[in-house]
């Protein structure tokens, strides 16, 4: 039977560590970290992350601002607003919402926001620095992914790991990482032959999908770290990840419960990104 790995716990602490040292930038230094968070639209996940977000900060001593936009926003109007938070400087880091409205280019949003305050690290300049290994903003998901694993003790290097999805937000960077810390990598997609054969091959292997129920026990190796990112609404209202859970906890060591797993980290690495932003604002990091 695998051990849960407890994100609300993990999580909780990253962001208990951020709030000390939010607290001793403002005593000692008088230093305010901000972050801004832009959403357009009223689409309703992406309002419930906004207020979790919001929440965050709250529980970390950072000043929130947002910024509520109508749907019909023009892309001209957001990109103004994110050259103003840009040159704001009680504002360290910028979050825009996604996805945006349709008639919006989300390329052309990211791009715009200042790499130094690109928390999410979805501008190319932080991509490209987390391919060369040298970066400062970490991509929330899996750098939240990166502490649970570290939360179990299993060191990466040598280890088979492998990543389903290839996506830009998860699975690439995801990749990423576990090279950096030497582990050997595969990556599956939808075009993978063969998945059930590499996958129950992973010491280490992070599901990031998007179908629910996806990893069954049959593509587990005995003993591995099941590293669920997915976030699946089921027809009855329900969450639910992209493993079995039921199934796969029998043969896993470890495994991440969805909710409570992956989810909860990406905002407390959310924080974390945004206090650097502000330490190297102002050249203490
Ligand atoms: P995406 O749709 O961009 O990518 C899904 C990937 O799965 C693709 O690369 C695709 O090639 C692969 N795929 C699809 N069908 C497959 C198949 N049959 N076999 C193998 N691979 C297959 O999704 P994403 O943005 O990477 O998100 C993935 C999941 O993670 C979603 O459920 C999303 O909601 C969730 N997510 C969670 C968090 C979090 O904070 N926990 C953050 C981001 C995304």
């Amino acid at each position: 039977m695998a051990q849960i790995i407890n994100g609300k716990e993990v999580s909780a602490s990253v962001k208990a560590s951020v709030a000390k040292e939010t607290a001793q930038l403002k005593d000692e230094k008088g230093i305010k970290v901000g972050l801004a968070v832009v959403i357009v639209g009223d689409n309703p996940a992406s309002r419930v992350y906004v207020n979790n977000k919001k929440k965050a900060c709250e529980e970390v001593g950072f000043q929130s601002f947002e910024y509520a936009l109508d749907e019909s926003t023009t892309q001209e109007q957001l990109l103004d607003l994110v050259d103003v938070l840009n040159r704001d400087t009680r504002v360290n880091g910028i979050l825009v919402q996604l996805p945006l409205p349709k008639h919006i280019d989300e390329t052309a949003v990211i791009n715009a926001i200042s790499p130094d305050k690109d928390v999410d690290a979805f501008h190319p300049v932080n991509v490209g620095k987390i391919m060369i290994g040298n970066y400062s903003f970490l991509p929330c998901t899996p750098a939240g992914v990166m502490e649970l694993i570290a939360s179990t003790g299993v060191e990466i290097a040598g280890k088979n790991c492998v990543v389903i999805g290839r996506s830009n937000i998860v699975g690439k960077p995801m990749s990423m990482l576990l090279l950096h810390k030497s582990g050997t990598i595969t990556i599956c997609h939808s075009k993978t032959q063969n998945l059930k054969e590499v996958c129950a091959n992973a010491d280490i292997l992070v599901a990031a999908v998007g179908r629910p129920n996806f990893v069954t026990a049959d593509m587990v190796k005995e003993g591995a770290v099941v590293i669920d990112v997915g976030i699946n609404r089921l027809e009855n209202g329900k969450l639910c990840g992209d493993v079995d859970f039921e199934s796969v906890e029998k043969k896993a060591g470890y495994i991440t419960p969805v909710p409570g797993g992956v989810g909860p980290m990406t905002i407390s690495m959310l924080m974390k990104n945004t206090l650097t932003a502000a330490k190297q604002q102002v050249g203490l990091e």
